[in-house]
């Protein structure tokens, strides 16, 4: 890193920015480069800090694994590794990532559609668990394990009614859902299982909700896991007393500038009693977002700023097709600015005053990125007290579901410089 002391941010910059300052050294230092910046920076040592409390928090006979659909950075992966149970693939392409990239940790692999090629794969390579999604799904894998005469441990993924413990921003079951086997088609799937000697049953497993930010609802949620899982081994007697339900992940990120994010620590020492009450259950964490959101960074240099039709709009080196995160979740997305401490182009007289005029103090205005549709709007409408072309907006809580969930090839645009410290 740069350690010029001509480029440090001053008290008053850090002040005003809860930035990490090697993150604004970091942008300083990059930014120096005479293109203007556009980059996604990682903060491993932060992302360390946050599994490791993470871990620490976490009662006896829980596990938690990593759902890679939120980053799958090989850099990201390779500091979890150390401190989660596994990780958990959403798809095909998903195992043979973490095939290559973490072949010796744990896999669990789930979601609807799975090829019969990805469940061969799975059986063949003997990962942890596959989750089943449909009664046809579990006679695929019923065919191949007598096929291939190779064990597997499945979970059953169950939809259940939920009644009004669900209530964030993104349910994904309670309802008609295309995940899960509901309750009606219980009785049917572990028929399969009891005549599969190859197949073994080790638990549920639940997804239910996403964006989770209330401690009380999704405790709720976990004790309602738990009582269905007990009807069930009181209606089947086939089933094993003791099992491990897959709560999922959905633990909600506040993207706001003061955010208030889901209560980790107060919901596991709340959750050691439920854990303590029920000795016959493992419970096992499958959590994305929740995880990699905080250490991920956004940046975007200003290229140009303008009025139109009476509004001001900032258009930054970038866009919605490198951060689809505000245009997927319909939300401003909480940014700070960082000033720019170099003059870089040596430009004529009247550029130079031009470029002076686009600068705005006090004012509203929306941040756009670089692309041909009004949809590519990072946040609307925003107070600036002082921007000039050529400054830093630095979009916090960008590390997952960001750069892998954005339409990268919209309009052709270079992708961001990638930078893990
Ligand atoms: C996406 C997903 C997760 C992770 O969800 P987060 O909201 O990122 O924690 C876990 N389990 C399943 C089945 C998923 O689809």
């Amino acid at each position: 890193m740069m350690t010029d002391a001509s480029i440090e941010p001053s008290i008053e910059t850090l002040d005003k920015h809860p930035l990490p300052p090697k993150i604004i050294d970091c942008i300083h230092e990059f930014g120096a480069q005479p293109s203007p910046l556009c980059a996604y920076i990682y903060d491993l040592n932060a992302l360390e800090e946050r599994i490791k409390t993470m871990t620490r928090c976490l009662p006896d006979r829980t596990e938690l694994f990593y759902a890679i659909k939120a980053n799958a950075e090989p850099e990201i992966l390779a500091v979890l590794a150390d401190h989660v149970d596994g990780f958990e693939a959403a798809s095909g392409g998903e195992l043979n990532w973490l095939q290559t990239h973490q072949p010796n940790n744990p896999i669990i692999f789930g979601g609807p559609g799975k090829l019969i090629e990805d469940l061969n794969q799975a059986i063949q390579q003997q990962i942890d668990t596959i989750h089943v999604e449909s009664l046809v799904e579990l006679s695929r894998i019923q065919t191949l394990s007598h096929s291939l005469q190779l064990p597997v441990r499945v979970f059953l993924r169950m939809n259940i009614n939920i009644g009004d413990i669900g209530s964030s921003k993104l349910v994904m079951g309670g309802k008609p859902t295309p995940f899960g086997l509901d309750e009606s088609s219980l009785s049917q799937a572990l028929d399969i299982i009891d005549s599969s000697p190859l197949i073994h049953l080790c638990g549920f497993h639940f997804h239910l909700m996403s964006h989770q930010l209330s401690v009380e609802r999704h405790l709720l949620l976990m004790q309602r896991y738990i009582d269905m899982v007990k009807k069930w081994q009181h209606d089947y007697s086939s089933l094993p007393s003791s099992l491990t339900i897959n709560v999922g992940g959905g633990l909600g990120i506040h993207y706001d500038y003061n955010p208030q994010h889901f209560d980790w620590e107060k919901f596991c020492q709340q959750l050691s009693m439920i854990v303590e009450a029920n000795p016959e259950f493992n419970l096992r964490f499958e959590i994305g977002r929740f995880i990699t959101a905080p250490c991920g960074y956004y940046v975007m240099e200003v290229l140009d700023i303008k009025q139109n039709l009476g509004e001001t709009f900032v258009i930054g080196h970038g866009g919605t097709h490198h951060f689809r995160t505000p245009a997927a979740q319909q939300h401003n997305h909480p940014f700070f600015i960082v000033p720019c401490s170099t003059i870089k182009t040596i430009e004529t007289e009247h550029q130079e005053s031009l470029t002076d005029k686009a600068a705005i103090t006090n004012t509203n205005a929306t941040i756009v990125g670089q692309l041909c549709t009004p949809k590519d709007v990072l946040a609307q409408n925003q107070w600036i007290e002082e921007l000039r072309i050529g400054d830093y907006l630095v979009f916090t809580l960008a590390g997952a579901y960001a750069w892998n969930i954005s339409h990268q090839n919209f309009l052709m645009h270079e992708p961001p410089k990638m930078v893990f410290l």
